[in-house]
């Protein structure tokens, strides 16, 4: 058999889990390389948890060397795939292009924030999809509440103080939950402020939040968010967010400073980009065994690619459950391709859905059982533990909730690592 040049694009639960499971063949004399932008993988599910501070951000992400023995980790930005000629431009940390030469392609480069020509999003909004938003998100809510807390001018106090996250499913509703959370658990601090100077809006344009669970639940949800006094607007959209001014399409007008846009993902402009066949909103087209449709030597699965769900008849829904076992099921494809065996479709049945709602309070729908208040919290909490990558991030999230559990939340903001080279700049001055 012929040694093989094996390029991974995206090192998330595509990339991660189907490099991990490739590494066989290298043994074989076959050679691995993943591509990623950044050098750790990030575990999603729990960026609520790490915006709220329970967790911390080091325990959420997994670094990609260390759970990769035999993989060639590429730092850098994919920009193009010549799938023709079998080439891959990649742009490194340094700003250099360099040409990437591979036999077969798996395609993991995941998804972006959906997004819409809405006056003022682009300027105002911020996504909830990485660790660093998660953050941001964190340090700007601590830093509202200081200067709320000083300010004399009513109008600005009322603006920081209100938090818009426009789209009600799992990524919102748990982000809004955990960061209310975190503001209701840190106000003491703060006694010039109380509760009701907090304003807290969810928009849905649907007319439910949460469309994965059953209504029953996702009215359940919404009562208990709605009874902690979080608006939830159903079938409404934003229609504007211009110079901090919230526009909705029910008439309201608002200050906000800070609008949290979770409205849903779109694919990797890449797959597009790269000229391998896609649909109607860019999801590279696999059979499904993950093979990209009538393209040799190249495969496809996660939030990129449109997978064939033979359980539904639909395509599978852009989910860390699905992915992971995409990537299996891709890497037992691809090896079985290389030593001449066929391989098998992918095919899971979704167990049901999670969604916490800030500390010990969460919905969940599992084998058709319903959860709500505590159990489902805690059965979020021990399936994601369950699932995430290694045993060291296992423990130090497992330490991180048992320290929550005992000690006060921490109000410190490091808002100033988002420019670390101000104080020496401020030497400089003099
Ligand atoms: C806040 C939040 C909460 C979530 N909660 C849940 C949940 O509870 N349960 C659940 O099942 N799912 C959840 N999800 C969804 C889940 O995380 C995604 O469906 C899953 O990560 C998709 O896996 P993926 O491998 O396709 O993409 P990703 O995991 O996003 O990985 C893509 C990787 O590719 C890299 N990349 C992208 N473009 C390039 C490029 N051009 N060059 C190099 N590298 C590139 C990225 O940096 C990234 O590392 C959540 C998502 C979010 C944002």
């Amino acid at each position: 058999m012929d040694a093989k040049r094996i390029l991974v694009v995206g090192g998330g639960f595509i990339g991660m889990y189907a490099a991990r499971r490739l590494e066989r063949l290298t043994r074989d004399g076959h050679r691995l390389t993943l591509v990623n932008a950044e050098n750790f993988m990030q575990y999603q599910p729990f960026l609520p948890e790490v915006a709220s501070g329970t967790i911390d951000p080091r325990a959420v992400v997994v670094p990609l060397r260390q759970v990769l023995r035999t993989t060639r980790l590429l730092i850098g930005e994919v920009e193009l795939v010549d799938h023709e000629a079998r080439v891959a431009s990649v742009r490194l940390p340094d700003g250099s292009v360099r040409r990437e030469p591979y036999d077969i392609l798996v395609l993991g480069a995941g998804s972006r924030s959906r997004t819409l020509p809405i006056p003022g999003l682009a300027e105002r909004g911020i996504g909830f999809k990485t660790v660093t938003e998660a953050i941001y998100l964190r340090n700007r809510l601590l830093s509202n509440l200081d200067t709320a807390a000083e300010t004399a001018d009513e109008d600005l106090r009322r603006s920081l103080l209100t938090f818009v996250f426009v789209g009600g499913g799992y990524a919102g509703v748990e982000a809004l939950a955990e960061l209310e959370d975190l503001a209701r658990g840190v106000l003491r601090l703060y006694p010039i402020l109380g509760p009701a100077d907090l304003r807290w809006v969810l928009v849905e344009a649907a007319d439910r939040i949460l469309p994965e669970l059953g209504e029953d639940l996702a009215g359940y949800a919404r009562e208990r968010l709605e009874a902690r006094g979080i608006e939830v607007r159903l079938e409404t959209r934003l229609e504007s967010a211009l110079d901090g001014w919230i526009a909705l399409s029910d008439g309201e007008r608002f200050r906000a400073e800070t609008l949290v846009w979770t409205a849903g993902v779109k694919p990797s402009p890449l797959a597009r980009r790269s000229g391998l066949p896609t649909d109607a909103v860019g999801r590279v087209l696999v059979d499904d065994q993950l093979r990209v449709v009538g393209v040799p030597d190249a495969w496809a699965g996660g939030d990129v690619a449109a997978v064939p769900d033979r359980v539904t008849g639909a395509i599978t829904p852009p989910s860390a459950q699905y992915a992971l076992r995409q990537a299996r099921c891709l890497a037992d494809n691809l090896a079985a391709a290389l030593e001449g065996r066929s391989g098998r479709p992918f095919t899971w049945r979704n167990l049901g859905g999670l969604c916490a709602l800030g500390r010990y309070r969460g919905v969940a729908k599992v084998l058709g059982i319903k959860l709500r208040g505590f159990p489902a919290w805690f059965l979020h909490r021990t399936y994601h533990l369950a699932q995430m990558p290694t045993a060291g991030r296992k423990v130090r999230i497992m330490l991180d909730w048992t320290v929550a559990l005992f000690f006060r939340r921490d109000v410190s903001q490091l808002g100033s690592l988002q420019h670390p080279r101000e104080p020496f700049e401020r030497a400089l001055d003099g």
